[in-house]
């Protein structure tokens, strides 16, 4: 696994965060300032810095991933869900470091 990035603020968090769920190279937190009644992050220890260069990870590595986020959906009660990564700035990523939006826990709207 690639060493943390020191001023990587999703680098910390999986060291020292408050998980709601982890498994290996992968945790769950909830977002700080959530945007549904439900809205968790799942972020991986490896450090890329946005979803453009998920194909550094090896194979098995990114289907663990997914798996991971739909786990860590059905883990928290949710069937009905939105699962978002915002890529680049002109899409609202602010955080550069690959994590999945999952959002849920009540009516979601049709807008993107
Ligand atoms: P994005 O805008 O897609 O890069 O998502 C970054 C997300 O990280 C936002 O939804 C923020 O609310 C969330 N966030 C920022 N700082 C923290 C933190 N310390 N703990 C949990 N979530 C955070
Ligand atoms: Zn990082």
């Amino acid at each position: 696994m690639p060493e943390p990035r020191e001023d990587c603020l999703f680098c910390t968090l999986v060291r020292e965060g408050d998980h709601i769920r982890a498994a290996d190279g992968f945790v769950a937190i909830n977002d700080i300032n959530p945007q549904a009644p439900v809205h968790i992050l799942v972020l991986p220890e490896r450090h890329v810095d946005t979803f453009r260069e998920v194909g550094e990870f090896p194979d098995d590595e990114a289907r663990r991933m997914l798996a991971f986020v739909a786990e860590t959906a059905a883990e928290s009660g949710l069937t009905d869900y939105r699962v978002v990564v915002n890529v680049g700035p002109s899409a609202g990523q602010t955080v550069y470091h690959l994590h999945w939006h999952i959002l849920g826990g009540g009516p979601m709207g049709e807008r993107l």
